[in-house]
């Protein structure tokens, strides 16, 4: 059969290559200058590998997705630490044992990591909004400290809203750990592609029956020229916003370079309570470049205004869902077009999610 896939980010690119794998002829279009979409990066003059839009660090426990991706690179296996400022100390993030005994007195601390593993098992994470529900004295206290200097004011500046007016699920992505694990992800399969993402993409893309043709924006007027689309774009947009627009929340970067070997202690840096920026990313940690001087990213939430920057997280509230729902039926209804990917499916999906959604997807029409 004969394809066309809109949208050349991970979506996109993963499901090109398992319908070319199977003999189908697949036509990717970009309305972008580049493949990747927003898992983007390229190597600077110092070999210092900078992703465009924001760091990408890839962790998944799912072994076909990890076998899936690994056909294509090589991995850096970088394990991801992130310290937020709170109270003058850099700190580990998830808030655990760790960052408890740094910000408390002795004593103090001592009692909450015993309420804790009182509450909680060894080693688990705990969700922010479940460790509020507590009734331990010294745990309420805990919970309204990290609520308050970790999430509260983090989340106001990269959602606009309080972390309880969001799904649990988005502040849950962040837990409180009862343990001394500083990594942010625990995963089994964790690391960098070892020659960027861009790079792995291209090794995905280099098959006979793949074309791809970038700068080139999607008309509805293209469907006809093949049997079936694959549509990985926003979903409002494809039905002309006609329940109106589904809300996103957009990200600017500041880039700046540093004439010395290390700007920060490692490669993100949060600050919930100072500054009008969420985190700042250093970039040549990703794959342990050595170089004299160091690229940095300040990374300032903004709404999502259509036409003047671009969508890159859903905002999941109840409020929302019910508008996404009208487009899926929508959606439904479209029987030569399958949407997929964050814009397509508005979900919050991480990159191993989203490819998932296409191996479970062309495992379901009957391709391996
Ligand atoms: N979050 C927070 N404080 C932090 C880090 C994260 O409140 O220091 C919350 C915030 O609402 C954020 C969510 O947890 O949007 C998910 O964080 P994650 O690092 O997974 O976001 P991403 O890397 O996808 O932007």
């Amino acid at each position: 059969m004969s394809f066309l896939i809109i949208g050349a980010g991970i979506s996109g690119l993963s499901l090109a290559r398992k319908l070319a794998e199977n003999n189908h002829k697949v036509v990717t279009i970009d309305q972008k200058d580049h493949i990747g979409g927003n898992c983007y990066d390229h190597f600077d003059s110092n070999g210092i590998d900078i992703h465009q839009y924001g760091t990408h660090i890839f962790h998944t426990e799912n072994q076909g997705v990890w076998n899936f991706l690994s056909r294509f690179t090589q991995w850096y296996p970088y394990q991801h630490e992130v310290k937020a400022l709170i109270d003058g100390q850099l700190v580990p993030i998830p808030f655990n044992f760790n960052s408890i005994e740094q910000l408390f007195p002795q004593k103090m601390a001592q009692s909450f990591i015993e309420a804790l593993l009182n509450e909680f098992p060894f080693n688990k994470k705990v969700p922010i909004l479940k460790l509020r529900e507590s009734k331990n004295k010294d745990l309420q206290f805990l919970a309204e400290y990290v609520y308050e200097k970790v999430f509260l004011h983090y989340t106001v500046k990269q959602w606009g809203v309080k972390p309880e007016d969001l799904d649990p699920l988005v502040t849950g992505r962040l837990p409180v750990f009862v343990g001394r694990d500083n990594r942010y992800f625990q995963a089994k399969y964790q690391g960098i592609p070892l020659h960027g993402y861009t790079g792995m993409f291209e090794k995905m893309l280099n098959h006979p029956n793949i074309e791809v043709r970038l700068n080139t924006p999607f008309d509805k007027s293209m469907l006809k020229d093949f049997d079936h689309c694959f549509f990985t774009g926003a979903i409002d947009e494809f039905f002309d916003y006609q329940y109106g627009e589904l809300p996103y929340r957009s990200l600017k970067f500041d880039f700046l370079t540093f004439d010395r070997p290390y700007f920060q202690s490692n490669s993100v840096v949060n600050y919930p309570c100072n500054y009008d920026f969420t985190r700042i990313g250093e970039y040549k940690y990703f794959l342990g470049t050595q170089s004299d001087s160091t690229v940095v990213s300040y990374e300032y939430p903004e709404p999502f205004v259509l036409g003047k920057n671009e969508r890159y997280y859903p905002i999941i509230n109840e409020e929302n869902k019910a508008l996404y729902s009208k487009y899926l039926a929508l959606a439904e209804e479209q029987l030569k077009v399958t949407f997929l990917g964050r814009l397509g499916d508005y979900r919050y999906y991480d990159m191993d999610q989203a490819v998932a959604r296409v191996l479970e997807l062309t495992k379901s029409r009957g391709m391996v």
